[in-house]
């Protein structure tokens, strides 16, 4: 027997009792003839003592870190106690030990303030999965995923596999592909999502389907992505949007009351997709703090949308005058704010990242008087009557960006995000989760010139909308029954109603540009399953690693991958993507021709 107990498990109560402990060696620390060694396994440290004759025998072989130990003795009350962990109050009194394997000495500390970087602990990732901060991250991806399972389980969800090896499923993003060495100079894709199989699920009547299931994209790793990352895949039939809404809120919760303990008794927030662009610049709206956009001046006709329209133009000012959008937000208890902390706002919005040629502001006092930058064109009157509108109140410093729309909201939601962040105000220990709903179902691709489908070609068009997509002219107005559940300014899941009638999901090809012969070749089998009786359906896919990250309170979903990759999308341990050799190339009939950058 290699183990009576694990290194987490022994405590007071356990004195005297003869035990065999197995783990690895943390640290040795020698006092004179006796020797103290923290043995660590994935339950916790346990303190070994090792008397005069052991000493002995370790003076004539050293132990050294991360040596694989197996030390049998008694349980013992320590004189010294550590209140820091659960088996500081005792130690074993060992009286014979093994030396099971032995190590070199690790290339970084094993603990929680490694002195390992980056790389290094990639490179060496089964050590860093030996660090307790990685391991706590891994449980925690284990518990959500056990909480997912239980939740969907118990609402009649089954877990189907889909194939890995599959024909293109376009999502908007770039396949990974696979020669297929049976069929020479044939290619399979990676999925990615099972978005199509689910589907067809549906169409084979297997009416609650779910999957933890990898995906591939092949894209660009701008900020935290990884090419290959873990869905809570789901698809339902015979349902209306609000049922999903309530299905995969009430997953959510359980999820949250099962690994945080947190109880949401409301309904989550819904926000329709344009409330979110007007009062927040982004779809995504992290809603811990308020500081919502108030737009000053805008392309839409509505007054609300234009409050301060008429003294813009009235004012003389140019670049107010000029601009597309002139919005604002309202900085609780910064009116304070120095020259120098304006300037230094001023340089941020500045940064090719933000893209503003500058920055306006109106500090309202406390006691009620207003400063501002733009004193030259609008008087304490006008002054007075924009901070109401931004519904600013005294202590407030408020911000102004002016510009072409697009870029303006975009530079709006960061500048509050940042304020938000800077204030303090997006606790990572406070959670906030909303439905954003209503979303167009095309956006219109500059680089393509055409619209694409802001979610997927499958997802349905509001119902009473459906006949504008015999109309192109139209395509920019329709709604989608899409739906993105969002926590904390990050999207967690996205979802939506399928169309499910051959007629109108070749229309919507139509609309995308696709002819009638590319989209028989591509999604023929999709078309022709629509044509067997398909139920109604719809479904959502969340993204597994990011919750984890966000209940984790860890901005990197890579702290939540047992092996993930690098921001080149390499696995630095394994050393791939690497090249493969002659003959498997031979094989697969494939010649290179790599260009050299
Ligand atoms: N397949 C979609 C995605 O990966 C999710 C869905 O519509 O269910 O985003």
């Amino acid at each position: 027997m290699y183990r009576t107990h694990t290194c987490g498990e022994l405590r007071n109560e356990d004195r005297g009792k003869q035990v065999i402990l197995a783990g690895w060696v943390q640290t040795i620390r020698k006092f004179g003839a006796i020797t103290f060694i923290d043995l660590r396994d994935r339950y916790g440290i346990t303190q070994l003592l090792f008397g005069e004759s052991l000493n002995k025998q370790l003076d004539g072989d050293p132990l050294g870190r991360e040596f694989v130990l197996q030390a049998t003795g008694i349980v013992s009350e320590r004189s010294n106690k550590n209140p820091n962990i659960p088996t500081g109050e005792i130690e074993i009194n060992v009286s014979s030990f093994q030396v099971l394997n032995r190590s070199l000495v690790p290339p970084f500390t094993i603990q929680d303030d490694t002195d390992g970087g980056d790389d290094l602990r990639m490179k060496y990732r089964y050590l860093d999965l030996r660090r307790n901060i990685v391991k706590r991250n891994l449980h925690l991806r284990y518990e959500v995923n056990r909480a997912a399972r239980n939740y969907l389980h118990h609402q009649g969800f089954i877990d189907i596999e889909t194939p890995f090896l599959i024909k293109s499923t376009p999502e908007g993003a770039r396949d990974f592909v696979v020669p297929s060495r049976m069929n020479p100079g044939q290619f399979y894709a990676l999925p990615q999502s099972p978005q199509t199989f689910k589907q067809l699920l549906m169409i084979s009547g297997y009416d609650r389907y779910y999957q933890v299931v990898k995906c591939f994209r092949d894209e660009d790793l701008r900020a935290d992505r990884q090419p290959e990352f873990t869905q809570i895949d789901c698809e339902m039939s015979f349902v209306e949007q609000e049922d999903i809404l309530n299905t995969f809120e009430g997953m959510v919760k359980f999820i949250f009351k099962e690994v945080k303990g947190i109880d949401f008794t409301e309904k989550f927030e819904r926000m329709s997709w344009e409330d979110a662009m007007r009062y927040y610049g982004n779809d995504k709206p992290d809603i811990r703090f308020g500081m919502r956009l108030a737009e000053l001046k805008s392309p839409f006709k509505e007054e609300e949308r234009n409050t301060f329209r008429k003294e813009i133009e009235a004012s003389g000012f140019k670049v107010f005058n000029d601009a597309e959008l002139v919005g604002a937000i309202a900085v609780p208890g910064c009116s304070e704010y120095s020259r120098k902390q304006t300037d230094e706002l001023t340089e941020w919005v500045k940064r090719p990242q933000i893209g503003m040629a500058g920055l306006a502001f109106v500090k309202y006092n406390s006691d009620g008087t207003l400063k501002s930058s733009v004193d030259k064109f609008f008087d304490e009157a006008k002054l007075k009557s924009l901070t109401e509108k931004c519904g600013a109140k005294p202590g407030d410093l408020i911000l102004i960006l002016a510009g072409k729309e697009e870029r303006t909201r975009k530079a709006l939601s960061d500048l509050r995000l940042e304020m938000g962040e800077r204030l303090g105000l997006r606790k990572a220990e406070e959670f906030k989760l909303l439905w954003v709903i209503d979303f167009p179902l095309f956006e219109f691709s500059e680089e393509d010139n055409r619209y694409v489908a802001r979610h997927h070609p499958f997802t349905s068009p509001k119902p009473e909308q459906v006949h504008l997509l015999s109309d192109s002219s139209q395509y920019g107005n329709i709604k989608a029954n899409a739906y993105d559940m969002v926590l904390n300014g990050n999207e967690i899941g996205g979802g939506s109603i399928r169309i499910f009638q051959r007629d109108v999901q070749e229309k919507m090809f139509v609309a995308l540009g696709m002819s009638k012969e590319e989209a028989q070749n591509k999604f023929g089998f999709l078309l022709g399953a629509f044509e067997y009786g398909a139920p109604p359906h719809g479904g959502i896919a969340f993204g597994f690693d990011r919750l984890c990250a966000i209940l984790g309170g860890s901005e990197s979903i890579r702290d939540f991958i047992a092996f993930p990759k690098n921001n080149a999308g390499r696995d630095v341990m394994l050393d791939a993507p690497s090249s493969i050799d002659e003959k498997q190339m031979e094989e697969l009939q494939i010649r290179l021709d790599v260009k050299k950058g």
